[in-house]
Formats: structure tokens, C-alpha cells, sequence
């Protein structure tokens, strides 16, 4: 199976999805009816061909023998597709989970939004991309070390997982940097649904407090919605990019909406 696959592909496919589905006892009793009908109607058009010689005992073997082997046979097989499909599934957690914060990868988030971009403009849906940065990280990790850096940024995919809805997919883009793609959402419910994330993690937190005394960690995010002209995932990603380092060189701990297509003047990273 290729590596896309394990991305995009939620079930098993083909007929070994249909009998997994289906279940271990019905799966196993298709399989041993199907044996069945198969044995005794090769015995019968044997028959019939013109060899009527021990017939019914041939009958007879023909119906017990799919009779025992075929529930063995195939209860084995549906458990080791269970197995099969179990393994699988695990591998695509790994495949698209972040193993710091739990939320998606970078890859993944990458692949839906291509798809959701495609349908979205297909359907004439808004769509809303969110990128966040963590305000002076760098300086958290310089005077708590790293391990409180990332619990810093485990605590802050909560936060932002905790704003989403069900059908919005958050992922950790990178370093101190978080990506949201909020299906359905227009310009100025994104702004709102950004504040909201904002200023929960502008909130003080206990959890903070405990990791270092007075410790408060702030973030910067850029917003980006489709607009009416065509567009595509990559400069949708680079408007939200260039509006997060907007709200970097505006002051940190906001948020900026970037106009649509073609209307915010590329900045340097590193403001
Ligand atoms: P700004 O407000 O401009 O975004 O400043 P910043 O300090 O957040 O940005 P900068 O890019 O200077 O520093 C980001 C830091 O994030 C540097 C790097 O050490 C840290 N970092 C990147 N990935 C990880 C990680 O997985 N764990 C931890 N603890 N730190 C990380
Ligand atoms: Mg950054
Ligand atoms: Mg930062």
C-alpha cells in the first residue's frame, strides 16, 4: 500500500473491507454457504455430464467437507484480517498523527486541504485557513528549557483542538506553529473563531503556572478564506502566512485577516 494511500483511505478496500464489514459470524457463513453451493453443484454437473457412479456418497463429501473446513478455514482468514486491518489502522495514526501534540501532521492537513480547497471551489463553499505562531517562544524554551517548551505546546494544541468544531482540522504545521482548516467557514466567522482560539491561550492557565511560575504564552495568527476567483491551497496557506507575520510586526497576541487574492504584500520572516 503507498504512503498516500495510508493518507487519504479511511476503510480497508475492495471485498476485504465489504467482509469486515460485514462482520466475523456473517462473513464466515457467506463464505461456508458459497463453499457449499460450489462443492455440491460440482458433484451435480458432474452428474449430469454422465458419471452417475457413487453419486450420493459423492454428494455427501461434497456437503461435509465445506461443511468443516470452510467455517475453519475462514474464521482463521476473518481473524487475521481483523488483525490485518487493526495494524493497519495503527499505522495510519502514526502516518498522520503528530506524536507531540496528537494533533494531525503537517502532511496530512497538506493533502485535505488540497481536496477540501478543490471541493470548496467546486461547490461554491467558504473555506477558512487559521496559521498561528506561539509569540516568543524561543524565549520560553532559552529560560525553561525544552521539555517545558513542549509541554507549552501540547497545552497549546488543546486550546486550539478545544475551539474547533468536529468537521474543522487542526495540525501541528511545525515547530511553534499551528494550522486550522475550518470547512464552511467565511471571513468574518474565521476572524471570530481565531479570537476565540487567541484568547483562550491568552488566558492564564494553572497548568502553565505549575510547569514555571507567571508563565503566559500568547499567539499570532494569520486568517486566509477563499475568495470569489479561483484560487488554490498553496497561495491560500502563503495569505495566511504572510497576514500571521502582519500580526508579528503589529504587536503579537492578534489576529489579521488577509484580504483576498493577491492583496497582502509578501513580508520577511523573522520580524
Ligand atoms: P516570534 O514571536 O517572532 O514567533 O518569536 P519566536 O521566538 O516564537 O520565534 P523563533 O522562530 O525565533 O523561535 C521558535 C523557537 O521554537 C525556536 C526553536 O527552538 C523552538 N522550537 C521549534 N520546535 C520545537 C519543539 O518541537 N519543541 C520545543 N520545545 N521548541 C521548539
Ligand atoms: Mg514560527
Ligand atoms: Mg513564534
Amino acid at each position: 500500500m503507498a504512503a498516500g494511500d495510508l493518507l487519504a483511505d479511511d476503510s480497508l478496500p475492495g471485498w476485504r473491507g465489504h467482509l469486515l464489514r460485514m462482520g466475523a459470524r456473517r462473513s464466515v457463513a457467506l463464505i461456508t454457504v458459497v463453499s457449499l453451493l460450489l462443492s455440491v453443484g460440482t458433484v451435480l454437473v458432474n452428474r449430469w455430464l454422465g458419471d452417475p457412479s457413487r453419486w450420493a456418497t459423492d454428494l455427501l463429501v461434497a456437503i461435509l467437507v465445506p461443511l468443516i473446513v470452510a467455517p475453519l478455514a475462514s474464521s482463521a482468514g476473518m481473524r487475521l484480517l481483523a488483525e490485518v486491518e487493526a495494524a493497519r489502522r495503527a499505522l495510519r495514526e502514526v502516518a498522520i498523527r503528530d506524536g507531540l501534540t496528537g494533533l494531525f501532521t503537517r502532511g496530512y492537513f497538506l493533502t485535505r486541504l488540497d481536496a477540501e480547497v478543490r471541493r470548496a471551489q467546486r461547490d461554491a463553499s467558504p473555506l477558512s485557513v487559521l496559521l498561528l505562531d506561539i509569540d516568543r517562544f524561543k524565549a520560553i524554551n532559552d529560560t525553561c528549557g525544552h521539555a517545558i517548551g513542549d509541554a507549552v505546546l501540547q497545552r497549546e494544541a488543546v486550546a486550539l483542538a478545544g475551539q474547533l468544531r468536529p468537521q474543522d482540522l487542526a495540525a501541528h504545521f511545525g515547530g511553534e506553529e499551528f494550522v486550522a482548516l475550518l470547512p464552511g467557514v467565511a471571513g468574518p466567522d474565521a476572524t471570530a473563531i481565531a479570537d476565540a482560539i487567541r484568547r483562550a491561550l491568552d488566558t492564564p492557565d494553572p497548568m502553565l503556572d505549575a510547569l514555571a511560575s507567571g508563565l503566559h504564552v500568547t499567539a499570532s495568527i494569520g486568517i486566509a478564506s477563499l475568495g470569489p476567483a479561483p484560487d488554490a491551497a498553496e497561495p491560500l496557506l502563503r495569505r495566511a502566512d504572510l497576514a500571521m507575520y502582519d500580526a508579528k510586526r503589529n504587536g503579537r497576541n492578534r489576529c489579521v485577516t488577509a484580504s483576498t487574492v493577491g492583496n497582502v504584500t509578501p513580508l520577511r520572516r523573522g520580524v
